[in-house]
């Protein structure tokens, strides 16, 4: 049976505990619902850090270190650090956006698409991606290439092509987010279609498109990912509980469609990344 590998992106950087209170914010909240969703069947974890006060998308490097420590200690899933970088300022964006690549997680998201759009607009810098790419590869760490339209996924072909990134490259298709591409089963085909024909690749779907994205995920062979990132409802006026309980379901959903959720282990095989 095909193994299918489950990302939990427990927080991201839009959802707050005034639209679902199980949003997690401080260092502790983040590492208990990443360990709760490796319980639930989810093999890598997708890490933002938030003002543990205020909740407001935060940065600082120190958060992501106590993060990834505290689930260290408890388990062996596979840690994601953002680079969005929201809300940074300054003239060495760059550098602090880098800054959780250092830390040597196992993956790092990088969005290479010229705009990102998932919460905020905002102009990568030009140079961003290349340098990014650069980095991570330096780091020992898989990016994991998101796509928010066919565009970026031109992109990456090119700097497959220029040899920037790693085999096999890893890719995440984001559906359904602001200004991106919109989350339906026309558009995923089409986008899955273009990939190199070598890539591993997820998709999510933002709010009600999410279970419609990854059920279509699974028969057409990817991997998914699920979590308050990018939907807090389990279904329509039902605010999950937990992020653990979206892992679950979306470990019913493999289940249902022949497949078998991979561990860490087999995720790690699957991705290329050391154990
Ligand atoms: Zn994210």
């Amino acid at each position: 049976m095909r193994k299918v590998i489950i990302t939990a992106a427990v927080t991201g950087s839009r959802p707050t505990k005034e639209m679902n209170p199980a949003v997690p914010y401080t260092p502790k909240e983040i590492a208990e619902a990443a360990v709760e969703c490796w319980r639930a069947g989810a093999a890598i974890a997708h890490i933002h850090v938030r003002d543990p006060q205020s909740g407001h998308p935060e940065f600082k490097i120190e958060l992501f270190q106590e993060v990834k420590d505290q689930i260290q200690q408890q388990c062996d899933i596979i840690i994601n650090l953002t680079t969005s970088g929201l809300r940074l300022s300054g003239t060495n964006v760059i550098e602090q956006r880098l800054k959780p690549a250092a830390l040597r997680p196992d993956i790092c998201s990088l969005d290479i698409g010229s705009l990102n759009f998932q919460d905020k607009t905002f102009m990568n810098p030009p140079e961003w991606g290349e340098i990014a790419a650069k980095k991570m590869r330096e780091y020992g760490v898989k990016p994991e290439i998101e796509v928010f339209d066919i565009g970026h996924i031109y992109q990456a072909i090119d700097y497959i092509e220029r040899d920037l990134f790693d085999n096999p490259p890893y890719f995440q298709l984001c559906m359904g987010t602001k200004w991106g591409i919109e989350g339906t089963p026309e558009n995923l085909l089409f986008m899955q279609r273009k990939l190199p024909p070598n890539a591993i690749w997820s998709v999510l779907g933002v709010g009600k498109v999410q279970l419609s994205m990854i059920t279509m995920g699974v028969v057409l062979g990817g991997h998914i990912r699920v979590g308050f990132e990018d939907n807090i409802y389990l279904k329509k006026g039902v605010l999950a509980k937990s992020n653990a309980q979206m892992v679950k379901m979306a470990v019913n959903l493999v289940n249902h469609l022949q497949c078998k959720v991979a561990t860490t282990d087999e995720a790690r095989d699957i991705l290329g990344i050391r154990h």
